[in-house]
Order: C-alpha cells, then sequence, then structure tokens
C-alpha cells in the first residue's frame, strides 16, 4: 500500500515535472496570465514579478513566467537582452506556490494550436488605449522595451479588450473572474505587469519560491569561496548619479516617506511610517564608514564585499579598518552575481529607497539571515505570516 502511494506520488510529481517544463506541455483550462516586465530593471521587475505571481494565483490562472529585461545601454549591440527566467531562478521552485510555464515554453509548445496568430488578443486599462491613435488599442509594442519584447517571443495582437474601474488588488478578484471567464478569455495578455510597485506587503514572503538556479550558486559560491571570508559584512551602495536626482525629491519635499521601495524600511502603512532621511536614501561616506563599523565589529567580519552602482569607496574602506579587512567590489557584468553575494552574507546593509537592496532583504529575511538599512541599524520588524 505504502509502495504503491510513494509510486503514485512519483508518477504525479514526474507527469506534472513534464506538464510544467517538457514536450507534452497541457493546456491550461482556467487560462493563462501572460505579461510584460516593462517597468524598470531588475528590482522593479522582480517586484512586479511576486505581484504578478500573486494575482495569477488569485484568478486560478497559469502564469506564463517573462524573460528578464536586462538593459545594454553601454554596451553594444545596445539592443535589450531577454534573459530565461531559469538562467538566474528555479522556475520549478515556483510550482510549489502556484502553476507557471515559461513565457518561452508557453509561446513553443501551446500558443500555435491554443493561441494562434490572428486570436491574439491583448488587455489593457481604458485610460492607456486613451494614448493610441483611435483611442482603442492597447499600446501593447509601442516604444521601448516593449515593442522589442512582443518581438522577440514573436507576437503580434490582432485585437484589444479595454477595461477599467477595477485594480490587480484581491478586491477586485471576483470581477476580474466575472469579466474574463477562462472559457471565453483564456489568455490574459497584459502590457504591464498586473500588480503594484513596490511589492505590496502581502506578496513580501512569496520572495522564497524565487531560488537560485544552480548555475548561479555555482557560480555565487565559487566567487565567495576564493574572494571572501566568513563571517562577511555585505554592502549595497546605491549612489549613483540617477540615485543622487532621485533622491532630491526628498530634499524638495516632493516626496513622503514612501519613496519607492521605502515601505520596507518605514513601513507599509502610511499612518504610521517612520520619516525617510536623506541619509537612507544617499548614505554618504561618513555614513558608509559609520554603518560598517559598527556591523564589522559587531559580527566580527573579517571581509567586506562592496556591490554598487558606480563607486565603491573600497580604498577609504580599507583605510577604515586599517587592513585587517579584506574588502572586495567585483562589478561584475551580472547584476545577480552581486545580488546573490549580498543575500550570502552573514550581515546586509542596503539602501532603504532601492528595489535592489530590497531583492536581497527580502531573501534574507526568507533565511532568517539579519538586515540593516544605511541611516536605520534597527529596520522595522516585516510581517511575520507565514500563509497568505
Ligand atoms: P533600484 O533602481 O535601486 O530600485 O533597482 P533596479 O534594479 O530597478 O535598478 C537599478 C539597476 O542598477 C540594477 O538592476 C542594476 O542593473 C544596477 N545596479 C544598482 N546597484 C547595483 C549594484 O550594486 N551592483 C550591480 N551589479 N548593479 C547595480
Ligand atoms: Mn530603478
Amino acid at each position: 500500500m505504502a509502495a504503491k502511494t510513494l509510486a503514485c506520488l512519483l508518477w504525479a510529481l514526474l507527469f506534472r515535472a513534464c506538464q510544467t517544463f517538457g514536450d507534452d506541455l497541457a493546456w491550461d483550462e482556467s487560462g493563462y496570465v501572460l505579461y510584460c516586465p516593462c517597468m524598470g530593471r531588475f528590482g522593479n521587475q522582480a517586484d512586479h514579478f511576486l505581484g504578478s505571481l500573486a494575482f495569477a494565483k488569485m484568478l486560478n490562472r497559469t502564469l506564463a513566467v517573462p524573460p528578464w529585461i536586462v538593459y545594454r545601454h553601454h554596451t553594444p549591440p545596445y539592443t535589450n537582452v531577454h534573459v530565461p527566467y531559469s538562467e538566474f531562478f528555479q522556475l520549478e521552485a515556483l510550482s510549489a506556490y502556484h502553476r507557471v510555464v515559461s513565457l518561452e515554453a508557453f509561446m513553443e509548445h501551446l500558443a500555435s494550436k491554443h493561441w494562434p496568430p490572428g486570436q491574439r488578443k491583448a488587455y489593457c486599462f481604458e485610460t492607456a488605449a486613451q494614448r493610441s491613435v483611435d483611442k482603442k488599442s492597447c499600446p501593447m509594442k509601442d516604444g521601448n522595451p516593449f515593442g522589442p519584447f512582443w518581438e522577440n517571443v514573436g507576437v503580434e495582437f490582432d485585437e484589444s479588450v479595454l477595461f477599467g474601474g477595477i485594480s490587480f488588488s484581491t478586491y477586485h478578484i471576483p470581477q476580474w473572474i466575472k469579466k474574463f471567464p477562462p472559457s471565453e478569455h483564456p489568455v490574459l495578455a497584459l502590457p504591464g505587469a498586473p500588480a503594484q510597485f513596490p511589492v505590496i506587503e502581502e506578496h513580501v514572503s512569496l520572495q522564497r519560491y524565487m531560488v537560485w538556479s544552480k548555475n548561479m550558486v555555482k557560480e555565487g559560491e565559487e566567487k565567495i569561496a576564493s574572494l571572501l571570508l566568513r563571517p562577511y559584512v555585505g554592502i549595497h551602495l546605491r549612489i549613483g548619479i540617477d540615485w543622487q536626482n532621485a533622491c532630491k525629491m526628498l530634499e524638495s519635499g516632493e516626496a513622503g516617506p514612501h519613496f519607492m521601495a521605502s515601505p520596507q524600511c518605514v513601513g507599509y502603512n502610511r499612518q504610521t511610517a517612520l520619516p525617510l532621511t536623506m541619509t537612507m536614501c544617499l548614505p554618504d561616506l561618513a555614513e558608509i564608514r559609520r554603518a560598517l563599523k559598527l556591523w564589522v565589529k559587531k559580527t566580527s567580519a573579517r571581509s567586506v564585499y562592496i556591490a554598487t552602482d558606480s563607486e565603491s569607496h573600497s580604498r577609504d574602506i580599507e583605510k577604515l579598518f586599517k587592513g585587517k579587512v579584506k574588502v572586495v567590489s567585483l562589478k561584475p557584468d551580472s547584476a545577480q552575481l552581486d545580488l546573490y553575494i549580498l543575500g550570502q552574507a552573514n550581515h546586509f546593509i542596503g539602501n532603504c529607497v532601492s528595489s535592489f537592496s530590497a531583492f536581497v532583504k527580502r531573501e534574507r529575511d526568507a533565511h532568517g539571515r539579519p538586515s540593516s538599512f544605511f541611516g536605520m541599524d534597527e529596520p522595522r520588524r516585516v510581517n511575520k505570516r507565514e500563509e497568505l
């Protein structure tokens, strides 16, 4: 009996794996959600991904997981690169939460039969369609990154379906289901993520389903073993020129405590949010030194890893510890390598406002690893609810 159960279980697991990843992809009658991660770089796309995953689950539709859009503004051929989800993370790990298929596999194995050219509808807000010439077409492929994204997957849209008065929040889910039953609307293809930025508090914990791919783990662990000495403190310096400009909005009072990824620091509730200071947005060298000194001492760190969008300040930091702490900054081509190494640090000091930092903070929270922020040594406790 037990053996039979086990065999069945194995079969079910295998079958499911085949269904999700193999050639015999079965069509999901409950429908699909497709979207372009068309806003921002990795951090923003990751926030949007978590919300979209939750949205697909709430609609009980399979999520077609899009590739990451990597912008190459400074390296030839200057066109966007579309990196499959599975290059950085395990697609299979998402299945513990909800049904997924990669957008690439959806196109290759399902689209020609079940979503053929000529029947590809785009879905968007009426307000978005207002911008089109006839005022009723979804701007699916207008401009960059929209055009290149759908070109890359080989999709032309034939028709637009407009909606209004609903949002992607839980509150409107019954309306979505009523408005777009899968029998009539099998594939909801959206111009952007069906999610908010930053990720809402309820969806922060979905981070745990984003599990690094084997290749990323291998590459990251090799770098850690060869370059760093444990314990090590990892820091994220988001201090480049675009960031300096963004943080000016704080000084001018244009931004309140909720500014980009800052809810992770000041709290998600606007009524009770703590103030967001300039130091939290753009730490100066004095703050970088102060925080590092504190955490290197507290953790007895033997090395420091610096991930940065511009300067690393590694000379200053070496001097700060009089050469007794090894200071490493890789400036890798792939931002994901920095994210991995920061995630594995014995302590992490991030930037409150950055969604790149937020990714690391969420991952560390999911694994019970400690983090702090520049300008905030004791971050607010995150909501510890296990399930949604
Ligand atoms: P945010 O703008 O900080 O909220 O995060 P995003 O990820 O949306 O955009 C910042 C982008 O700048 C990242 O995706 C990276 O491409 C780059 N970047 C910022 N900080 C770092 C860093 O420490 N290391 C590397 N490699 N890239 C970074
Ligand atoms: Mn950004």
